[in-house]
């Protein structure tokens, strides 16, 4: 995700928070409009687990937009290896994405998103 921060920074301002300050993250809501949380639901550095309750919260008061990255509890954390935020969460919504690896839980080629992305007639 560190390799993607430059490239995304071309589009969009970039900023990172300290492992779940929620406080620092609500301050930014707060001012702007539209804002993405991006983040591993289980860390490899920094902590253990995301806030997974209390950036839903952010998400119904301010439209925040999570993307959760579960490489590292997919087949190991939640039902059935759900893995932890769709395990906490239940469901993703149309304001959350999760994506996965296959390679570490299963030892496999490939990885999945959740939900699928819609696409429009120009492919976008
Ligand atoms: C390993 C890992 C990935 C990517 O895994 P691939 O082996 O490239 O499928 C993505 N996110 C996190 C947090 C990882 O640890």
């Amino acid at each position: 995700m560190l390799a993607l921060k430059a490239a995304c920074a071309d589009e969009t301002q970039v900023m990172t928070v300290p492992h779940n300050d929620m406080e620092a993250l609500e301050e930014i809501c707060r001012e702007h409009e539209a804002v993405a949380y991006i983040c591993d639901s289980v860390y490899s550095t920094g902590g253990t687990v995301a806030p997974i309750r209390e950036l839903t919260r952010l998400q119904a008061e301010y439209g925040l937009f999570l993307y959760f990255d579960e490489a590292h509890s997919t087949s190991v954390v939640g039902a059935n290896g759900r893995g932890h935020a769709l395990d906490v969460m239940g469901s993703t919504n149309e304001r959350t994405m999760i994506i996965t690896s296959l390679n570490k839980g299963f030892g496999a080629s490939g990885g999945a998103i959740e939900p699928l992305p819609v696409m429009d007639h120009d492919g976008v």
